[in-house]
């Protein structure tokens, strides 16, 4: 993944549902979110200590399934909590007012579960207790800052009616749990008007927050070739059918699928990542293996390159002599932001960083005693790190990010539900998948204050614009 530079602030752009009374509210959820932060971040050095992988989070379902089943709900209001969509998803719904009313609204906010399959570097004292598996993306903390969220909105709930769905999706990593919650029925069983999604991402200010109309991320499939021919000894090539010419031929083939077929100014990345064959220095073998990835930034794009690749191997195959067996998966859509959903976005960005700007600047209060199990080894300070307070403090919103190269399994809810995907700016530090990476913790109280900002401002201006 690549970082973009973010624009300053934009100025007349403000909330839709802008008003002296969502402010308030949001002033007093900063001054939780800071308040909180350190039970938040115990929470997400225990996540981030037992790592578990895609569609294997059971663990992390019943921490996130025990701490939504405990929070206290605002009167008026009530929280459903499920489990075991996607196998270890959990879901919850937060329904405030009348169910059903005239103009009610229902948004989702996501959060992924799972872990990587890979060996951590670092040594924080919260590091993977678990050999070979690491939170190296940082969804310990997504999954913390949307617990956060909930706890915030159930205790005090956004003004009007609706619905606020906190879907915590497992298997983003490889194997698309995103995806499986949509194909079992997570939008039918619980419907939403719009869904957003959030991740971190170092390189990107501490802080800010990236999201643009179109696509954000980019699809990702996935193919296999295989190259049959007849092998032999390597003396005598004439008797033999080589795929190993012809598929080091076929590489060369493929590089021009994306600068001779794809439109110049649209994205594309062919990459061979495995070129298999032989066995011994002197002989042919009678099989040559491709392997690798194509990303894309538009459907159409997507499927031309499809397209181009078949067409090449056939060719080359056909010219060799050889047969071939093709393979092309597409695992992963395009993630694509919808216009209006993402205005939202925005502006629930920016209200949540002028609110916590307002909370950082007043007088710190004394942070309240963590609860008895939060204060063992994995303990944090109590505070904010003051440059970390100076960074959130000067956190600006960029409208224009360039899109991303990386795929994101949240472009199958987009396909399901108009939405948002926005990126949270992590600072310095080691990318994602690095084995040294390492949430950061600074982001929980502004990740939290964004989601909580996004839901009010959903549910307001359901009267203030009276959208239907
Ligand atoms: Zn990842
Ligand atoms: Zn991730």
């Amino acid at each position: 993944m690549t970082s973009s530079r973010p624009a300053p602030p934009a100025e007349g752009d403000s909330h839709p549902a802008e008003g002296e009374g969502l402010r308030a509210a949001l002033r007093a959820d900063a001054r939780w979110a800071l308040e909180a932060r350190g039970r938040y971040v115990a929470l997400r050095r225990d996540l981030h200590a037992h790592p578990e992988l895609a569609f294997e989070e059971v663990r992390t379902a019943g921490v996130v399934a025990r701490h939504l089943r405990a929070l206290p709900v605002a009167p008026g209001a009530a929280l459903e909590v499920v489990e075991g969509l996607a196998r270890t998803g959990v879901v919850a719904r937060l329904r405030v007012g009348p169910a059903g009313g005239l103009g009610a609204r229902r948004v989702g906010l996501r959060a992924d579960l799972d872990a990587l399959p890979m060996r951590e570097e670092g040594c924080p004292a919260h590091r993977s207790r678990a050999e070979g598996r690491m939170h190296a993306c940082g969804h310990d903390g997504h999954t913390a800052m949307l617990l956060a969220a909930a706890e915030r909105l159930c205790a005090a709930p956004p003004a009007g009616a609706g619905e606020v769905v906190f879907i915590f999706q497992p298997a983003e990593e490889n194997l698309a749990g995103g995806r499986v919650m949509v194909e079992e029925g997570l939008f039918e069983r619980f419907p939403v008007d719009e869904v957003f999604g959030l991740h971190n991402l170092p390189g990107l200010p501490l802080g800010h927050i990236a999201a643009r109309v179109g696509a954000q991320m980019a699809s990702a499939d996935f193919f296999e070739a295989t190259l049959e021919g007849v092998g032999g000894h390597a003396a005598w090539p004439h008797r033999c059918v080589d795929p190993v010419v012809a598929a080091a031929e076929l590489t060369l083939a493929w590089q021009s699928v994306v600068s001779r077929g794809v439109d110049p100014l649209a994205a594309a990345v062919l990459s061979v990542t495995r070129l298999q064959a032989g066995e011994s220095d002197n002989a042919v073998p009678a099989r040559a293996l491709l392997r690798g990835t194509v990303r894309a930034l538009d459907e159409e794009v997507r499927a031309g390159i499809e397209a181009r690749m078949r067409r090449a191997a056939e060719g080359v195959c056909a010219a060799h002599g050889l047969s071939l067996s093709w393979r092309y998966e597409r695992r992963y859509a395009v993630t694509v932001n919808a216009p209006a959903p993402t205005t939202r976005a925005l502006a629930a960005a920016r209200e949540a960083q002028r609110a916590l700007r307002e909370a950082l600047a007043a007088p710190p209060a004394a942070p309240p005693p963590l609860a008895p199990d939060a204060a063992g080894a994995l303990a944090p300070d109590a505070a904010l790190a003051p440059d970390a307070a100076r960074a959130l403090a000067a956190a600006a919103v960029d409208p224009h990010p360039a899109p991303l190269m990386g795929a994101e399994d949240f472009g199958w809810m987009l396909r399901a539900r108009p939405g948002c995907y926005a990126l949270l700016g992590a600072g310095e530090g080691p990318m994602l998948h690095h084995p040294r990476y390492d949430f950061e913790d600074a982001l929980l109280p502004a990740g939290a204050l964004y989601w909580v900002s996004l839901a009010r401002g959903f549910f307001v201006q359901t009267f203030a614009l009276g959208e239907a």
